[in-house]
């Protein structure tokens, strides 16, 4: 087993993941970072708003239907005011139309408080859009540097993924796919060496079962940690 290739790899995967900090990093995404958190906040804001917008006019909707049906109520008792016939009968008319004529009043308290919400919405919907205006605006100053640092870094990339390209050939097959299954399932090193004298696991420092221990001492052994699933091989 070429090991030692695939150590050389596992360093080069370090490499790698130092250019990604690098970008991670670097105050060119950051920067791109911020802006496109605060837009997306922004747009996520306005879909709430929209929600809301849109509650207080299926509001509307149903406090006009109440408001017409009420007009009716009150057309019909207007009209029987006319058959009336004694006078306990045309209090019990006026108590009805009072009724009627309060629920009116409520109703029309209702619509203007919808009314003042849509108002208050309004100046946030302009607010809103003026956010949603600077924020694009600044991810859009601050896209082009991020690519170039993203370019600058992915040349570098590059290079070393063709290295491990190259080193790869030279390693078995079921090495790297165990590698690569170890950087699947645990942080970085994923290959680490098997302490002889202590029998455990130089990535966690777990003592490895007798089993895995006994595997290890032999000629070539590669096992993975049952700790921290990383690979140990045998120096
Ligand atoms: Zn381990």
């Amino acid at each position: 087993m070429n090991i030692e290739g695939m150590l050389k790899y596992q360093s080069l995967d370090r490499e790698l993941n130092k250019l990604n900090e690098q970008f991670r990093t670097s105050d060119a995404t950051v920067q791109y970072n911020r802006y496109m958190k605060l837009y997306k906040q922004t747009i996520e804001d306005g879909k709430r708003m929209s929600g809301v917008v849109a509650e207080h006019f299926v509001n509307l909707d149903r406090l006009t239907k109440q408001y017409e049906k009420l007009l009716t109520d009150i057309e019909e008792y207007n009209n029987s005011v006319d058959e009336i016939a004694d006078l306990k009968q045309a209090d019990y008319y006026e108590k009805q139309l009072t009724k009627l004529y309060s629920a009116l009043e409520g109703i029309e308290k209702e619509v203007d408080n919808v009314r003042k919400e849509l108002l208050k919405l309004d100046a946030d919907s302009k607010a809103f859009f003026n956010n949603v205006n600077t924020y694009f605006l600044s991810v859009k100053k601050a896209t082009p540097e991020m690519e170039k640092v993203k370019l600058e870094i992915q040349t570098k990339a590059k290079e070393v993924m063709l290295a491990q390209k190259e080193i790869e050939k030279t390693i078995e097959p079921e090495l790297v796919a165990k590698y690569k299954k170890a950087k699947d399932i645990s942080k970085f090193p994923h290959m680490v060496a098997f302490d002889e004298p202590t029998s455990s696991c130089r990535g966690c420092g777990l003592e490895l079962s007798r089993d895995i221990a006994a595997k290890l001492r032999q000629e070539g052994g590669l096992e993975f940690c049952p700790n921290c699933n990383r690979l140990v091989y045998k120096q």
